[in-house]
């Protein structure tokens, strides 16, 4: 059996919880810090009554209620309740897998009394975290999925083979995961409905016996395996002091330590940068930020701060470093909306460089590394 726990609202009610003034207020948070110019990236239970829901131009939010309480991301705040979570989870016993950073499967095989744990769960959660969670039961990864979104929010529900076929004729085709879009609009223009009519259309989908997630933790063999650092540096052909070529290849070897963490699946907290004048020696510095990234872009700006910190004065370089550290697994996909866009540009432009070669496709600045 897997139990699928779901935050309810994750971020609203975190911030709810945070700050008790926002309790049982209409309240969006925003992917950015202005208000009226950002996209609803989660809302209260309170707002989604007055259908406000994530996606949405926040001013389009105003108009339907201008009262509305705003409070832009914090991701940092969610990403580390999310591992709070998963810590207290953990402590269950079962084996543990994120879904997304406020969505975890536990597979909890035969334990007889998955309601039972279920609520002992949600209690606990609430206990900690003061915000509340739902929690879905079946024999595989989707269908309890499907489960944990039937009595929302607080809510337990179990889909088992008696009621099998009840619950999914119930339930409109596009609460399953990943029709929520284009293809639950596909599959709908076809005649389907319900999750029933996926059931019986698509036999793989909710079909599976067999838990198809893979529960196992990472070895310690894995662990090791992992590196500590990715770097890459370059010694130039002569010493350089125009601050904007610098900078190009500092994008260059941004690009190519970012394209390897992606590779491997990692992100990395801690940017490193090394400069070497002939005049001055090496200048080195570092620094470790809140939000772990694979960004290639990002890396590069983090770099940029660092040769910010030079003291004053353009000395010549002659070599140059980008290294980082701190690397994690990639867990979950992005929090925020404008995030997931640009990590599926990022993989769109690796994927071309990965089958027309290293650099069919790279940032334009990089061209002034190449006279
Ligand atoms: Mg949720």
């Amino acid at each position: 059996m897997i139990l699928h726990i779901d935050m309810d609202a994750f971020f609203a009610s975190i911030e709810q919880a945070v700050n008790p003034r926002l309790k049982g207020k209409p309240l969006i948070i925003g992917s950015r810090a202005g208000k009226m110019r950002t996209v609803v990236c989660a809302a209260s239970y309170e707002a989604k009554a007055l259908g406000i829901h994530s996606g949405m131009q926040s001013r389009y939010a105003f108009n339907i209620c201008p009262n509305l309480e705003f409070v832009a991301a914090d991701q940092a705040k969610y990403i580390w309740t999310s591992e709070q979570i998963f810590r207290l989870l953990e402590g269950f016993g079962f084996a543990l897998n994120y879904a997304s950073v406020d969505e975890f499967q536990m597979d909890i095989r035969d334990y007889p009394e998955p309601f039972k744990l279920a609520r002992e769960i949600q209690e606990q959660i609430y206990a900690n975290f003061n915000i509340t969670a739902s929690v879905g039961i079946a024999k595989n990864c989707p269908l309890a999925k499907l489960a944990s979104k039937i009595n929302k929010p607080k809510g337990v529900a179990i889909i088992n083979d008696a009621n099998l076929k009840e619950v999914l004729s119930l339930a409109p085709l596009t609460k399953a995961c990943g029709m929520a879009g284009k293809t639950g609009q596909t599959l709908m223009a076809q005649g389907l409905k319900t999750c029933w009519d996926i059931y019986l259309n698509l036999p793989g989908f909710f079909g599976a016996d067999e838990n198809p997630g893979k529960f196992e933790e990472p070895s310690e063999d894995e662990i090791s395996r992992r590196p500590k650092s990715i770097s890459h540096s370059y010694t130039l052909p002569n010493a350089l002091g125009n601050p904007i070529v610098i900078g190009a290849w500092i994008r260059v070897l941004s690009e190519m330590v970012g394209e390897r963490l992606r590779r491997k699946n990692l992100t990395a907290r801690t940017v490193h940068l090394w400069l070497n004048m002939p005049d001055k020696g090496d200048f080195l510095a570092q620094k470790t930020f809140a939000m772990p990234t694979n960004d290639s872009y990002e890396i590069y700006r983090k770099s940029l701060k660092l040769m910010a910190g030079m003291p004053k004065k353009c000395h010549k370089i002659r070599a140059l470093g980008v290294t980082v550290s701190y690397l994690e697994c990639q867990d979950y996909l992005p929090l925020l909306i404008e995030e997931r866009r640009r990590e599926a540009l990022i993989r769109a432009v690796d994927g071309i460089n990965a089958r027309f070669g290293d650099s069919s496709i790279f940032p334009a600045q990089v061209i002034l590394t190449r006279k």
